[in-house]
């Protein structure tokens, strides 16, 4: 077998995946592949269970109907694996992004990175062992990490918010362990890759996933692919600089976003100056009844995160931005912050807001989308 009868392969599994449902002669046509070539690598795609026949479209020429094909769902699986403050989270998918099998561990904020480490190949490895005889069908692991990583050589570099997960070759460790090929994904690239998969970023080419709760990110997809950098971290939106403002933030920088408009950050600037201890819930009610020293606080602070968000929507000319679906505490009021972001838009066009639909599983259902995206070389 040739390299290019590989590439071939490779080419016309990536374009059934990517158009559902697609002929043979439609594969010819568009890959510009001979047709004895594509009837070759179908057929073995069939006898292997990747590709299917799913019924047949008239021909407009009066021949024979063309066979339809499409990706079998259940015949690849995808382990998605997220490390966060207070657990790991595992999943995996098949194809068509249906949750399989899923487990969850609890974490202590301040466990050492060599447990982290055995946590989170004991969870992948009891995720695997429900699969059963299922589990030959793994064909990659996507590892989502909390903080800055270098995706090339799959090493966890630093994280603010777990300052002993640093310099941790997780990539190698992991497939030391578990022997399935692992590749390592920032926290707000995973999520916005669930949207772009499964959620309600599906049909869109530009659009944004704005993380909120304990921390404040950035998922971006321009020009349909993911924004990763140059050194993998694009969309640390919780740490751009607001003039003036001075507040620590856990990077170790002064000012950031994050630092201001977080729900922690939120919860303690609200504690000094009402000297009461009120999670986030109890803040927004209170917000709600029109308490004025609440008010001005969260008024100032969702001004910040609003302009901020605009920014972003004026660098990246996005036609859609998901919230995180912890933003759903300000449901009630959502209009006014939307409101704000447009306010400051220097293009009037539609832009459209909504809040996620994935609850605490979408960063592990990301790194399982970038697993399937590097199995089918999908260019995420
Ligand atoms: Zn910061």
């Amino acid at each position: 077998m040739t390299t290019k009868y590989h590439l071939h392969r490779t080419n016309i599994l990536k374009t059934i995946y990517e158009k559902g449902k697609f002929s043979r002669k439609d594969l010819h046509e568009l890959l510009d592949i001979r047709f004895a070539t594509i009837t070759e690598i179908i057929k073995e795609l069939i006898k292997e269970g990747i590709v299917k026949e799913v019924g047949k479209r008239k021909n407009e020429k009066g021949g024979r109907p063309h066979s339809l094909l499409s990706i079998v769902p259940d015949s690849k699986f995808f382990i998605g694996c997220e490390l966060t403050t207070t657990g790991i989270y595992s999943v995996i998918l098949n194809f068509e992004g249906k949750i399989i099998k899923s487990e969850t561990i609890d974490l202590d904020l301040n466990e050492s990175k060599e447990n982290i480490k055995e946590k989170i190949v004991y969870l992948i490895k009891n995720v695997i062992s429900k699969c059963g005889s299922d589990k030959n069908k793994i064909c990659g692991i996507g590892f989502v990490d909390p903080g800055i990583v270098d995706t090339e050589k799959g090493i966890s570099l630093f994280s603010s918010i777990m300052p002993q997960w640093r310099d941790v070759p997780i990539k190698n460790y992991i497939e030391n362990e578990v022997s399935i090929e692992t590749f390592v994904i920032g926290t707000s690239q995973a999520k916005v890759l669930s949207e772009k998969f499964f959620g309600k970023g599906k049909n869109y080419r530009n659009f944004l996933f704005v993380e909120y709760g304990e921390g404040i990110g950035c998922g971006i997809i321009s020009d349909n692919r993911v924004v990763h950098g140059a050194g993998g971290v694009a969309g640390e939106f919780g740490h751009i600089k607001i003039n003036g403002r001075t507040e620590k933030c856990n990077c170790g920088g002064n000012g950031c976003l994050e630092a201001i408009a977080s729900i922690p950050s939120i919860i303690k600037k609200i504690k000094e100056a009402t000297k009461k201890d009120m999670n986030i819930s109890e803040i927004v009610s209170r917000y709600l009844k029109g308490e004025k020293i609440i008010k001005t606080i969260l008024d100032e602070i969702l001004e910040i995160f609003s302009i901020s968000v605009a920014n972003l929507v004026n660098l990246f000319n996005s036609e859609l931005v998901i919230f995180d679906r912890n933003f759903e505490i300000y449901k009630d009021f959502l209009g006014e912050i939307i409101r704000k972001i447009e306010e400051n838009m220097v293009y009037k066009y539609p832009v459209r807001f909504e809040i996620s639909d994935f609850g605490k599983e979408i960063g592990a259902i990301g790194g399982a989308c970038f697993s399937i995206s590097k199995f089918l070389k999908l260019d995420n």
